[in-house]
């Protein structure tokens, strides 16, 4: 059982990465898992049993928001999704963005003659990027989410004399606690600036009836909330399911068939794989927040390998391909005043993808299995949360968005 949870910023707010005490210490773009743990854990002095992932930027009356694939791509002079068509002709209009596991993959295993996989922007046949970031689809159209930071300049108070103390002058960048953006105003035919609280968008999963009312109850996440920082309005909802996961794993095996079908047929294929989608399953599995893997146990990998995958949910699947990066993570103890234990983590956005001989019902059950636990080291503080078979790797070249 899963459920939304929507944080209202109310002041600035500070996710710091690393100990408070630099002048310059920047905040983190969103709600770590943790700090809801944490924040419930204090409001009940228990330890939760909910798990919390990252919650996201998002605006008023977004129904979910999600970290983009690392296989998605842009126009490296013009990145970004396709405007409001009614808003297009203008010179800084974005070339849209399309995902590229599904035509990658293909290339790499067929081996065309004919063609070296090479995506260019379907727009102006220029050179194409990575794109990330969060997203989300509002009237069938693709938008971006972020927040704004800023920064904010405070003098910490001597406690004996009360008054400010000598050479403490700190500069902590936070999250702003409004957010303007540019929307498109289908009536009026005009770009409007909106502004509106921060909000933030994540999951909780097995949250009880009492934590739930607690959590309505918190009232302050994250660092700094002494000096005034940090207040919320958090709220709980049911989980408004948009796309089951069965829907999901049928759309993409249909999109991977018909991508090899014309690659296979159009393109001379060179190579002959010993597997083809007709015959098996494929799946993937996409990070929404960073994951500290762990193979064999204890050796650091950014790959989620078929013997992870096998290990925590009995499915047997072949990893295809791997789409990764990683980086370090670590963050600070308030109160062990420690730093907490720095991993090697696979980043958000990372792609596994799978085959698999095995039944579709039991793909399902494997895959709602990983949603609903989330995979690798540290899953409480918010790491290691997926989403599988993201409908975004079905939007393939000359179909931007
Ligand atoms: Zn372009």
């Amino acid at each position: 059982m899963r459920h939304r949870i929507i944080i209202e910023a109310q002041s600035p707010l500070a996710f710091p990465v690393r100990k408070p005490g630099d002048q310059f210490t920047e905040s983190l773009g969103y709600v770590p898992g943790g700090v809801l743990w944490a924040a419930l854990g204090s409001q009940r002095n228990a330890i939760p049993h909910a798990r919390f992932s990252h919650a996201l930027p998002a605006h008023n009356g977004d129904e979910w928001v999600r970290v983009l694939p690392a296989t998605a791509i842009s126009c490296k002079r013009h990145p970004g999704f396709l405007p409001h068509p009614r808003a297009a002709g203008e010179s800084d209009m974005a070339h849209g963005v399309f995902d590229t596991l599904i035509d990658r993959s293909c290339a790499e295993l067929l081996e065309p003659a004919a063609l070296t996989y090479d995506p260019r922007c379907p727009n102006c046949l220029q050179r194409t990027d990575g794109y990330g970031g969060v997203y989300t689809q509002r009237d069938g159209r693709h938008e971006t989410r972020s927040i704004q930071l800023r920064m904010l300049t405070r003098v910490a108070i001597d406690r004996m004399r009360g008054t400010a103390a000598e050479g403490l002058l700190y500069s902590p960048i936070v999250v702003s606690e409004t957010n303007s953006f540019q929307s498109y105003d289908q009536q009026t035919q005009q770009k409007n600036t909106t502004t509106e609280q921060t909000r933030f968008l994540g999951w909780a999963w097995e949250l009880g009836a009492d934590e739930q009312a607690a959590l309505g109850n918190v009232r302050a996440v994250g660092g700094r909330t002494s000096s005034g920082l940090g207040q919320v309005h958090i709220t709980v909802e049911p989980d408004p399911v948009t796309a089951t996961l069965g829907d999901r794993v049928d759309i993409f095996n249909r999109q991977f068939a018909q991508r090899w079908h014309m690659f296979a047929s159009d393109l001379a294929p060179q190579a002959a794989p010993d597997w083809h989608p007709d015959h098996v399953r494929v799946f993937t599995v996409g990070l929404q927040s960073d994951a500290i893997l762990l193979e064999n146990g204890w050796q650091p990998t950014m790959v989620f390998s078929s013997a992870q995958l096998e290990a925590q949910t009995g499915l047997k699947a072949d990893l295809v391909r791997v789409q990764a990066s990683t980086q370090i993570v670590g963050g600070w103890n308030v109160r062990w005043n420690r730093p907490k234990p720095t991993n090697i983590a696979a980043t958000a956005g990372s792609v596994y993808l799978f085959r698999t001989d095995a039944s579709e019902a039991e793909v399902i059950t494997a895959l709602e299995q990983l949603e609903a636990e989330g995979i690798g080291q540290r899953r409480a503080e918010g790491f290691g949360a997926v989403y599988c078979c993201d409908e975004f790797h079905g939007v393939v070249t000359g179909d931007v968005r």
